[in-house]
C-alpha cells in the first residue's frame, strides 16, 4: 500500500566554485578578466553567463534556478537550504536522490564529500548521515528504525560492489541490475550493512571510498573515474492509528558522477581514454533522458541506454524526489561547457516525478528482525521458565527490558542446581550403604544431568548473545544515539531551517514577480497621444526584436553544441571502431574457425542486461540423457535388453551388466603341408581344392561371438575353417 502524492518537479541548484590557483592566473591576464565568466544573484537565483569571445552588444545568457550558489557559499547554506528537507522526507518514507552533475574539476565530489575531518567543509554526504542519526534519536519513542547502506560504482558500465571484499578479484565481480514492480530498479546480490550509528555508516563509506576508481588528469588530480552511489535505506515501524504496526521505507541516493570532460582538455591516454569515453556516454545517455523527460512528448525515455540512467530511473521522472546540484566552473576557457551544464540543469527543472510513502513493502528487512527478535525472546523466555522448574506459573516471561536481571536471577539459578547436583553425587560417594555398581549407575545418572545443566548453559548464552546483537541493530527514536546532540543545538538547526525556508520563500516570490512584471507592464500602459503610443511600441519592438536575437542566438548555439556533441560521439565511435578491426583481426588469424564458432554457440543475448553472456557448459536437465533407472533390487541401472537376458536365466556374473561373453576359438592350429616335402613322406591324405592355400585362411582366434545369455553350443570346426593340418583328424567330407 502507498499513498500517492501529487507530481512534482526536480530541484535544481546550481553551485559554483572558486577559480583555482592555475585559472587565477590565466583570468588576471586576460583583458577584463574580473574573475571568471559566472555571475549570480544568490537571492533571485539567477546565473548570468558571460560569453569571452562575445560580439560587443551580445546580450549575456541568464538562467533561473530554485537556488545558486556561488564561489563564497558555504557547504551549510547549500545543505541546510536544499538537502534538510529532502532527508526528512526520507524519514517519513519517501525516496529521495541527490546527485552532482558537471564538467569535472567543478566540484561535484567536494559538494558530495567534501573534506571529511573539517566540519565546515564536510559535504552532503558525512552531514546527511548525521542528520538521519540525530533525527532518529529525536523522533517519537514508540518509532523504531533499522539503517543500512550499500555502495556501489559504475565503472567501465560496470556494477561493482564497493562494500564487498573480492571487489578488486581479477576479473571483478560485477552486479547486474534487475527491475521488479514493488522496488523498482535494484542491484541483484548488492551487500548492504546494518548501521547503529554515524560512525559506523562512516566507516563503511571510507572502505569503498578506498576502492573507489580515481586517477589523475590536467583537470582534476583526483579526478573520479567512476559514478558512485551511496544507498542508505531507513525502515520505521511505528503503531497506526488502526493499532498495527505499519513499516515505512525511504531510501536515499547519493550519487557522485564522474565528470564530462573533453579529451583534449584533460590530456587522456590509453585506459584513461577509454574510461573517459564510457564516462561520456553515460552521460550523454544522461542527457537524453533529461532531454526526453524534459520535452514531455516523446513517448520513449532511453533509460536503457546505459546502466546509470537505470539506475538513476525512480529518480528522474519516478517516485522519487530528487535535488540536482549542477557544478560550474568561472573560467572563461570552460564556458562551452558551462553552457552545456546550465543548459541540462534547465531542462531538469521540468522534470516531473510521483513521489510516494513507501507503506508496508513486502521486502522490508525490519520486520524480518523484529520477528526473529520476537522468536528469540520467546525461546529465551521459555528456558528462563524451564531453568525455575515452572515453580512460579503465570509469572512473566524473559524480557528484553529486564534482560540483565532476568538473566542474572536464571545464572543464580543454574548455579544452585549445580551445587545441589555436586552435593548428590559426594552424598553418593560416601554412602557407605549402596553397593559400587549402583553407586557407579547413580554417580553416571548425575554426571548426565551435569552435562545437560552446561550445554543448556551454553546455548543460553549464544541465544541472549544473538538476542542482544539484533535488538542493538533496531533503533529506537527518543534514545540518545548521539553524544553531542543537545536542547541547544537542535534550537540552532530549527532556527537554521527557518533562516533557509524564509530566503527560498523570498526567491520563490521575487522571481514570480518578475515574471508577472513583464506580463503587467503592458497592460498599465495608457497613451495621451498617438506619437506617445508609437514610441512606446516602436520601444517594445526593439526589445522583442533582442529578444528574438537572443533566442536565435540559442537556437544557433544549441546546433553548434549539437554539431560538436555529435563530433564527440563520432570519435568515440571512430576509436571503438578500431578496436573492433584490431580484436577482429587477431579472431580471424588466430583462433581455429572451429573454436569460434563453439564460442559464438555458446553465446546469447540478455534482454534484461542488454548485454552477451556465455551459456553454462553442463547441460539443463532436459537436455540431459536420462539415466537408466535401476529395477528393483538391483544396486545399478540396468538395461531392457539386461532384464530381457535376466529373465533367459543367464550367467550370474554378468548378472545386470551389458557386457558380451565371447569364447575362445578352441579348434586346433591351422598347419600347411609343403611342396617340397618327399612324396613318401606327405600324409595319405588328398587335400581338398580349397585347401590349397599356402596359409591360414582368415582364421580367426574368436570363432563367434555371441552373448553370455545365448545357450552355449557344442564347439565343432567351424565350416568356414578347413583343417589341413597333417596330423589333423578332420575328414574332407567335414571340410565341404
Ligand atoms: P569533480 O568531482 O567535479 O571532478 P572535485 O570535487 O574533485 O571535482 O573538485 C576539484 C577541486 O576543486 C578540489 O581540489 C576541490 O577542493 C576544489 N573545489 C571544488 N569546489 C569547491 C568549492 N566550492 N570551494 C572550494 N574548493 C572547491
Ligand atoms: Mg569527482
Amino acid at each position: 500500500m502507498s499513498k500517492v502524492k501529487s507530481s512534482e518537479t526536480v530541484k535544481v541548484v546550481v553551485r559554483c566554485r572558486p577559480l583555482n590557483r592555475k585559472e587565477a592566473a590565466g583570468v588576471t591576464g586576460t583583458p577584463g578578466g574580473r574573475g571568471g565568466i559566472v555571475e549570480m544573484d544568490v537571492h533571485r537565483g539567477q546565473v548570468v553567463l558571460r560569453n569571452p569571445r562575445a560580439l560587443p552588444g551580445e546580450p549575456r545568457k541568464t538562467f533561473t534556478f530554485d537556488s545558486v550558489y556561488d564561489a563564497s557559499s558555504r557547504q551549510r547554506d547549500l545543505y541546510d537550504e536544499t538537502v534538510r528537507p529532502l532527508i526528512h522526507s526520507v524519514l517519513d518514507g519517501f525516496n529521495g536522490t541527490i546527485f552532482a552533475y558537471g564538467q569535472t574539476g567543478t566540484g561535484k565530489t567536494y559538494t558530495m564529500q567534501g573534506a571529511w575531518l573539517e566540519p565546515e567543509r564536510r559535504g552532503v554526504i558525512p552531514n546527511a548521515f548525521e542528520h538521519v542519526f540525530s533525527q532518529i534519536s529525536r523522533s517519537a519513542v514508540d518509532r523504531q528504525y533499522l539503517v543500512r547502506a550499500s555502495y556501489l560504482e559504475i565503472y567501465r558500465e560496470e556494477i561493482r560492489d564497493l562494500l564487498d571484499p573480492n571487489v578488486h578479484t581479477q576479473p571483478p565481480h560485477t552486479l547486474e541490475l534487475r527491475e521488479s514492480p514493488e522496488s523498482g530498479v535494484y542491484v541483484r546480490d548488492l551487500s548492504s550493512c546494518v548501521c547503529k550509528s554515524v560512525k559506523e555508516i562512516e566507516e563503511l563509506m571510507n572502505l569503498g571510498n578506498q576502492v573507489r576508481s580515481v586517477g589523475a588528469t590536467d583537470m582534476n588530480e583526483h579526478s573520479s573515474r567512476s559514478h558512485t552511489l551511496f544507498l542508505i535505506t531507513v525502515e520505521c515501524s511505528q503503531t497506526g492509528p488502526d493499532g498495527r504496526q505499519h513499516i515505512r521505507v525511504g531510501r536515499l541516493n547519493l550519487v557522485d558522477l564522474a565528470g564530462s570532460e573533453r579529451q583534449a582538455k584533460t590530456g587522456v591516454h590509453g585506459e584513461r581514454l577509454k574510461e573517459a569515453a564510457k564516462i561520456n556516454l553515460s552521460l550523454s545517455a544522461l542527457g537524453n533522458v533529461i532531454s526526453a523527460l524534459a520535452d514531455g512528448r516523446s513517448g520513449h525515455v532511453p533509460y536503457r541506454d546505459s546502466k546509470l540512467t537505470r539506475l538513476l530511473q525512480d529518480s528522474l521522472g519516478g517516485n522519487a524526489k530528487t535535488v540536482m546540484v549542477a557544478t560550474l566552473g568561472p573560467a572563461p576557457q570552460h564556458y562551452e561547457e558551462t553552457l552545456t551544464t546550465l543548459r541540462y540543469a534547465n531542462r531538469a527543472k521540468n522534470i516531473k516525478n510521483q513521489p510516494r510513502v513507501n507503506e508496508d513493502p513486502k521486502d522490508a528487512l525490519l520486520r524480518e528482525f523484529q520477528k526473529e527478535i520476537a522468536r528469540l525472546r520467546a525461546q529465551l523466555s521459555h528456558r528462563e521458565g524451564r531453568g525455575k522448574h515452572r515453580e512460579e506459573e503465570g509469572e512473566e516471561g524473559w524480557d528484553g527490558e529486564g534482560d540483565e536481571e532476568g538473566e542474572e536471577e536464571v545464572e543464580k539459578e543454574r548455579k544452585l542446581q549445580k551445587e545441589r547436583l555436586e552435593e548428590e553425587n559426594k552424598a553418593i560417594r560416601e554412602d557407605g550403604s549402596l553397593l559400587a555398581v549402583e553407586k557407579q549407575r547413580l554417580l553416571g545418572e548425575k554426571e548426565i544431568m551435569m552435562g545437560d545443566l552446561r550445554k543448556e548453559r551454553d546455548t543460553t548464552k549464544q541465544l541472549t548473545a544473538k538476542y542482544k546483537a539484533m535488538e542493538s541493530k533496531l533503533l529506537v527514536g527518543g534514545r540518545n544515539i548521539m553524544d553531542h546532540t543537545s536542547e541547544q543545538q537542535k534550537t540552532l538547526e530549527t532556527r537554521r531551517q527557518e533562516i533557509s525556508e524564509q530566503s527560498r520563500r523570498e526567491r520563490e516570490i521575487l522571481q514570480q514577480v518578475m515574471v508577472q512584471d513583464e506580463e503587467t507592464l503592458e497592460l498599465r500602459e495608457t497613451f495621451s497621444s498617438l506619437q506617445q503610443e508609437v514610441e512606446a511600441k516602436t520601444k517594445k519592438l526593439k526589445k522583442l526584436y533582442a529578444k528574438l536575437q537572443c533566442v536565435k542566438a540559442e537556437i544557433q548555439d544549441v546546433n553548434d553544441e549539437h554539431v560538436r556533441s555529435r563530433q564527440e560521439l563520432e570519435q568515440t565511435q571512430n576509436q571503438l571502431t578500431r578496436e573492433l578491426k584490431f580484436k577482429y583481426l587477431i579472431i580471424e588469424n588466430f583462433i581455429p574457425p572451429e573454436e569460434k564458432n563453439k564460442i559464438m554457440n555458446r553465446l546469447t543475448l540478455d534482454p534484461e542486461e542488454e548485454q552477451w553472456k556465455f551459456q553454462l557448459l553442463t547441460p539443463s536437465e532436459s537436455q540431459m540423457k536420462k539415466r537408466l533407472a535401476s529395477a528393483v533390487g538391483y544396486k545399478r541401472p540396468i538395461s531392457q535388453y539386461a532384464r530381457v537376458a535376466l529373465a533367459m536365466g543367464a550367467h550370474s556374473r554378468y548378472r545386470a551388466e551389458n557386457i558380451l561373453f565371447l569364447e575362445l576359438d578352441m579348434s586346433p592350429p591351422t598347419t600347411v603341408s609343403l611342396d617340397h616335402w618327399p612324396a613318401e613322406v606327405r600324409p595319405n591324405c588328398s587335400p581338398s581344392p580349397t585347401d590349397n592355400a599356402p596359409y591360414r585362411e582368415r582364421a580367426t582366434r574368436v570363432r563367434k561371438s555371441r552373448s553370455w545369455c545365448q545357450a552355449p553350443r557344442a564347439i565343432t570346426s567351424s565350416s568356414s575353417t578347413v583343417s589341413l593340418a597333417t596330423h589333423s583328424t578332420a575328414t574332407p567330407s567335414t571340410a565341404q
